[in-house]
């Protein structure tokens, strides 16, 4: 059936019909904000390439959940950054540890009214910027495995509900399993960093978190952009080393890989919308090139009609916002 029998304008008549077929709808539960806490400081500070972002104090974690949760998102993914940081990045496993001090903060003032996700990396913590151990000028994966699995184990001490292990190291998934497993954390879950690529478009994060590598790049460990079956690779080997989530990162630029990933697999998606995603569309929103709202929401109906089940993205809050406006 062709025109004129079949006219697909038709079902665009009036905005309540396009309302009956619309196929994809955001919902604030579908968000996921990520929050960044630092350690020793008295008021927020402003990350100048990521506009309406701030570092914490721990002071301002709670109110900060409150406004999030108040919005309808039902997650966060805390990201602390450390007053001391060393070669093996001590303090991310620090039971006394920034991350470990706002997860139980936050436990305590919202019980189960709020999934607490952390980052599960070394970056932030190590003297080098790296997200992993450095043995003879190289990461070293299998001895940054370990480490990786006390910070869970140290974060699921603090209470936290989801790990989201981000070094792209081999094997990271089963060893924070089976630690977490051993130390009677088996309801904590793992949403990974399975298809993490090596992006330019992390660059405001680093101003974020303090994490930009003292020497060489991260390209032995997260994945070249140019390859999508490497990626349904790395997917594969997460799942099948017992992840909950599988998370592609970034978002907007890949979603041939989220699209294929729901294709293929029966497990739960994430797509991380990254620090650079937001600033291009802050950057050109203030120009008054695009309208930060209209972008935001396009940009993010685009990422879940790829496949994507839950976004972590900057424009967490303020997509609730207009969503609850709307
Ligand atoms: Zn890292």
């Amino acid at each position: 059936m062709s025109f004129p029998t079949r006219r697909l304008r038709r079902l665009r008549t009036s905005e309540k019909m396009r309302e009956l077929v619309q196929e994809t709808r955001l919902s604030p539960s579908d968000l996921i904000c990520p929050i960044f806490v630092q350690e020793d400081i008295k008021t927020r500070i402003k990350i100048e390439s990521m506009p309406s972002i701030e570092r914490l104090p721990l002071d301002d974690v709670t109110d900060e959940v409150g406004t999030i949760s108040d919005l309808g998102i039902p997650a966060i993914m805390l990201f602390g950054i450390p007053s001391n940081k060393d070669e093996t990045g001590s303090s991310a496993f620090d039971d006394n540890g920034i991350v470990q001090k706002a997860i139980s903060q936050v436990r305590e003032n919202f019980g189960d009214k709020i999934v607490i996700m952390a980052d599960t990396c070394l970056c932030q913590f190590t003297s080098t910027g790296h997200c992993g151990v450095i043995s003879n000028n190289k990461v070293d994966n299998d001895a940054s495995l370990e480490l990786l699995a006390k910070t869970a184990v140290s974060q699921a001490k603090a209470g936290m509900d989801t790990s989201s292990p981000s070094a792209m190291m081999d094997g990271q998934v089963a060893a924070i399993r089976n630690a977490l497993d051993d130390e009677g954390f088996s309801d904590v879950s793992i949403m990974s960093h399975a298809a993490k690529h090596r992006s330019n478009f992390y660059s405001p994060f680093r101003d974020a978190a303090a994490c930009a590598p003292e020497f060489g790049d991260r390209k032995t460990y997260q994945m070249p952009y140019t390859n999508a079956r490497e990626a349904m690779m790395e997917v594969e080997t997460d799942i099948n080393e017992g992840v909950d989530i599988v998370m592609i990162k970034p978002a907007l630029s890949y979603l041939d890989l989220i699209s294929e990933t729901r294709r293929r697999f029966n497990i739960p998606v994430a797509a991380y919308s990254v620090s650079g995603e937001y600033a291009l569309v802050k950057a050109a929103s203030q120009l008054g090139y695009v309208n930060e709202n209209e972008v935001t929401d396009e940009i993010l109906s685009s990422i879940k009609r790829a496949g994507a089940d839950m976004i972590v993205t900057y424009f967490a809050k303020s997509a609730a916002k207009f969503m609850q406006e709307s």
